[in-house]
């Protein structure tokens, strides 16, 4: 078969048993680089702000996907809005949690974008949308360079 040719008969497929071993390796590209470095090092949130149309990205990127055009690193606050939020009270395998996992869509401070994300220190009931959160950050000595070097955002 050319690569411009359909499968019209299902029988054609390829049929593949037992395992397949795949290999790869994800990145952060290099604006996400930059984000994790500037995170695990310094403590501070950086976002990328296009220097054509101003549309700051959160997380950053190096080109604008409107207008194509270069951005320009910024700090950011890392403060944010609840925009939406969930209460798991179950893990992966079904069972209760003793504690509650609320999580949250944050809206971040002085950019378009947003994060996924725990919530901390509150109660549930006492969580509304709308309401201004910050981040609780790990230790640098713990710092990785991950997501999880933020431990949660918490009420401001
Ligand atoms: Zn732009």
């Amino acid at each position: 078969m050319v690569f411009n040719e359909k499968i019209v008969d299902a029988g054609e497929l390829k049929h593949i048993e037992g395992k397949i071993e795949l290999y790869w390796i994800y990145t952060s590209g290099e604006a996400g680089d930059r984000f994790f470095k500037a995170l695990k090092d310094e403590g501070k949130f950086l976002a990328a702000k296009c220097t054509c149309c101003g549309k700051t990205y959160f997380p950053p990127r190096i080109y604008c996907e409107y207008d194509f055009s270069e951005t320009e690193f910024v700090e950011i606050s890392g403060e944010g809005c609840v925009r939406a939020f969930a209460v798991a009270t179950l893990d992966n395998n079904e069972e209760s949690l003793k504690n509650p996992e609320i999580y949250a869509i944050i809206d971040m401070d002085g950019t378009d974008g947003c994060i996924i994300h725990l919530l901390g220190e509150m109660d549930a009931e006492d969580i509304r949308v709308g309401m201004k959160v910050k981040p609780v950050l790990k230790s640098k000595e713990e710092r990785e360079g991950r997501i999880t070097d933020i431990l949660y955002f918490k009420p401001v």
